[in-house]
């Protein structure tokens, strides 16, 4: 992968920096700026160098031009944060003239999400040079993640970029022993394959989360009610018989008659689920089981909630798992999405090595799959 030291001088040139400044917006206002700061090494870096930088971002999924989507309020913050203009150009073909513009919402443009070679071809017509770090977009093609390569003279991997891909190749390359995967969330369908990549390489997987139920489904276990993927039942078997032991499903279970925040938590010993319950988080049992083996652990890599953490009376198993996390003295690697907004919402974010700004990038560079804005750049 070409870093930023491939670029060469670069001093008095203009870069298009591919940053994933996609952050959730309250009121009009970053709500969370993780994935902003995340971008500073390189954006500093390369202003230090001379360069002036025409950012480019998605946020969001818009249709059309919707005003929901601009990256207007973020353009505005990061001018707070490098405490210099930002200026925001509306398109490709008004880009004015600055040390740091950012391009609106490149999801505005039809041919993004089809890495249209004419897109691509007017993007890197903008630029002297260009630098991906947006990690959570490298799993797409995209013109501003890969076609836009090709029509640039020089291209590199931004700092966070290298820093993601290092780390969460070092997980698998040469852990520090032992290591503990936690594998959390709704479906196992969507992390079948890391759970796979892990029982080659970790020493023990533990799984929670409503993915638990097709594993006990495929034991022969009554679920109830609870929230479990049927295609899940196969994969979740097939990886049972190849785990030798190394998979740890839940010992006892938190029931309750509803989705809903207003739901009497029901401590359960038994796993078969009655008619008219579901399960919606780990039981005490099983959190402190699963504690004492992140506790020992040398690595420790987290995705996916215990339980639907944001209804009060069930986010008891996955704000245990995120304590034993952010407590242990081993290397923590926490794979976006839901377990960093967990982490966020118990203070508990800052006390982890990595934490990973792409959740679906992140799994598929686990699994052991090329991400096309990597490819590119090697
Ligand atoms: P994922 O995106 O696959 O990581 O899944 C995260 C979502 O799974 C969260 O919104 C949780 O509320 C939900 N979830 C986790 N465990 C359960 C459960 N036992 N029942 C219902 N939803 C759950």
């Amino acid at each position: 992968m070409r870093t930023l030291e491939d670029l060469g001088d670069v001093s008095g040139l203009r870069g298009l920096v591919r940053v994933d400044f996609n952050v959730p917006l309250a009121d009009g206002e970053v709500s969370d700026d993780a994935r902003i700061q995340a971008a500073l090494p390189t954006i500093n870096e390369l202003r230090d160098a001379g360069t002036r930088l025409l950012l480019v971002s998605h946020l969001g999924r818009p249709k059309a031009r919707e005003a929901q989507f601009s990256l207007r309020p973020v353009a505005d913050y990061l001018a707070g944060l490098l405490g210099t203009e930002v200026a925001l150009a509306p398109d490709l073909d008004a880009v004015p003239d600055g040390d740091v513009v950012m391009l609106e919402n490149i999801r505005y443009e039809p041919g993004e999400t089809k890495n249209d070679p004419e897109l691509s071809a007017r993007l890197g017509a903008l630029a002297d040079f260009y630098v991906n770090d947006a990690f959570g977009a490298a799993h797409r093609a995209h013109a501003s993640t890969v076609g836009v390569v090709e029509h640039v003279e020089r291209s590199a991997a931004g700092r966070l970029l290298q820093r993601e891909v290092q780390t969460l190749s070092g997980i698998l390359a040469d852990p520090g022993r032992p290591l503990v995967a936690i594998v959390g969330g709704a479906k196992v369908t969507d992390k079948i394959g890391v759970i796979d990549a892990f029982l080659k390489v970790a020493d023990t997987i533990l799984i929670g989360g409503a993915m638990s139920y097709p594993f006990f489904a495929s034991q022969g276990h009554e679920v109830g009610g609870s929230l479990c993927e049927a295609e899940g039942v196969e994969p979740a078997a097939r990886a049972l018989a190849a785990a030798g032991g190394k998979l740890r499903l839940p010992v006892d279970h938190v029931l309750g008659a509803a989705f809903s925040a207003d739901t009497e938590p029901i401590d359960c010993d038994e796993i078969d689920v009655p008619e008219g319950l579901m399960g919606l988080d780990i039981g005490p049992k099983t959190a402190e089981l699963y504690a004492a083996e992140i506790a020992s652990a040398g690595t420790v890599f987290w995705n996916g909630p215990m339980g639907a953490f944001e209804l009060a009376p069930f986010a008891a198993g996955t704000r245990a798992i995120a304590e034993a996390v952010a407590a242990t003295d081993a290397v923590t690697v926490v794979g976006g999405g839901d377990s960093a907004a967990a982490l966020a919402q118990f203070g508990l974010d800052d006390q982890i090595t990595h934490m990973s700004t792409g959740g679906g990038a992140s799994l598929q560079l686990l699994e052991g799959k090329t991400l096309p804005g990597l490819e590119v750049l090697s």
